[in-house]
């Protein structure tokens, strides 16, 4: 049996079927939620006969870390408009100016005990200390851009092993201060909503974390049905859609997903978002030469981002898959001039991570391994 990734509401249930008070569930959830307990012994004010009764049911699984990959660098989020840029080189000389990304990979095992592994990242950017989790093991998507397609899908993350992401690398950075959780890693968070979603109000629970939930981020993209489910149950965490291309034809050519919901069906829910919570939605929008970058794509794009209130991440590429090439520095720089230009919020989000492959669309690869053509 296991106490970690379930509700206050849950726990109190387990412990009066184990003949307890009811309230031991309460302070279960502090010890695991906001402790980050990693052994039963440290519930102090459980009476030492419960602590051994729970002992014998290994109620705090731990997720392995099987490697730490740490960047030597920090990586800076820059509006590049605000910065002159003289060449390719002074570019990267601004990339380097930021504290150390880390990626951890943990070794996972399924009851037929297969070995399965997930990452997840530390990035560190201005005053924000964020982690990027992963929601499934490999992904079911086949997004032709992104490394985590080409490993095979092995099923949806537990609530508890969605937590333990954050709570490993809290437990690691005991002097520093989390700020912000986005579900951006490994698989599409909402082919396994219930399970993130619950993982996202353990993390906005006051007796939890008590991150707000404006610091909390799911980027979807674009299970429309999904989306819809978020908006009707006023889920209160941002929501990111990684839009990738301005175009139907277009999109469905990289992403297999926009076959099942094509682009004006999901543009129309975005626009539905906005306003029925209120709230800006961000798009995530890979830049890819010769396949995303025209002049009539940014026109597109301009044209959708008006229409919806919006923040727009543009993500230089980080894989070569396909043989395509990460943009130069000046041809990101002119999209995202037309952009701005064209009266957009647009930001180049840079690449945290990229030396460790912890970099957007980059979860799976191995360490010095690039996904090449
Ligand atoms: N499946 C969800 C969660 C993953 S988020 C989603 O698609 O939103 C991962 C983000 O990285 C997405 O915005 C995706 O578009 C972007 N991405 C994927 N591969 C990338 C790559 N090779 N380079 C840059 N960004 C990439």
């Amino acid at each position: 049996m296991n106490l970690k990734g379930k509700s206050i509401r849950e726990l109190e249930s387990i412990f009066a079927d184990l003949g307890e008070s009811r309230y031991r569930g309460r302070q279960a959830f502090l010890r695991i939620n906001r402790d980050l307990a990693t052994d039963i012994t440290s519930f102090s004010e459980f009476p030492l006969s419960l602590r051994e009764k729970l002992e014998l049911i290994d109620p705090l699984p731990q997720l392995e870390i099987k490697d730490i990959l740490r960047e030597t660098k920090e990586t800076k989020t820059v509006q590049v408009r605000e910065v002159k840029i003289e060449t390719d080189n002074d570019y990267e000389q601004i990339e380097r100016k930021t504290s150390p990304t880390e990626k951890l990979i943990f070794k996972l095992k399924n009851k037929a005990r297969q070995v399965r592994e997930v990452e997840a990242v530390w990035i560190v950017a201005n005053n924000r200390r964020t982690v990027c989790v992963s929601s499934q093991i490999g992904c079911s998507l086949n997004c032709s851009f992104c490394a985590t397609a080409t490993i095979p899908f092995k099923g949806n993350l537990e609530t508890w092993e969605i937590l333990e992401q954050v709570y490993s690398f809290i437990r690691s950075h005991p002097t520093e201060k989390l700020t912000n959780v986005v579900f951006m890693g490994m698989g599409e968070p909402f082919y396994n909503y219930d399970n993130i979603i619950k993982a996202a109000r353990i993390l906005n629970h006051p007796k939890g974390l008590a991150l707000g939930a404006s610091h909390i981020t799911i980027s979807t993209a674009g299970v429309v049905p999904a989306i819809k489910r978020f908006i009707s149950d006023k889920e209160p965490f941002n929501l990111a859609v990684s839009l990738n291309h301005p175009q139907d034809e277009g999109r469905s050519a990289i992403m297999d997903v926009n076959r099942r919901h094509s682009l004006s069906e999901l543009l129309k829910v975005c626009r539905e978002y906005t306003k029925v919570l209120n709230r800006r939605i961000s798009f995530e929008y890979v830049l890819i030469p010769k396949v995303n970058m025209s002049q009539e794509d940014a026109k597109h794009l301009i044209k959708i981002c008006r229409s919806i209130r919006c923040h727009l991440n543009l993500i230089p590429l980080n894989t070569k898959l396909n043989s395509w090439k990460r943009p130069g520095q000046r041809e990101a720089y002119k999209f995202q001039s037309i952009l701005l230009d064209g009266g957009l919020l647009a930001f180049n989000r840079g690449s945290p991570g990229l030396g460790i492959n912890a970099a957007c669309g980059m979860l799976a690869l191995k360490n010095n391994e690039s996904k090449g053509a």
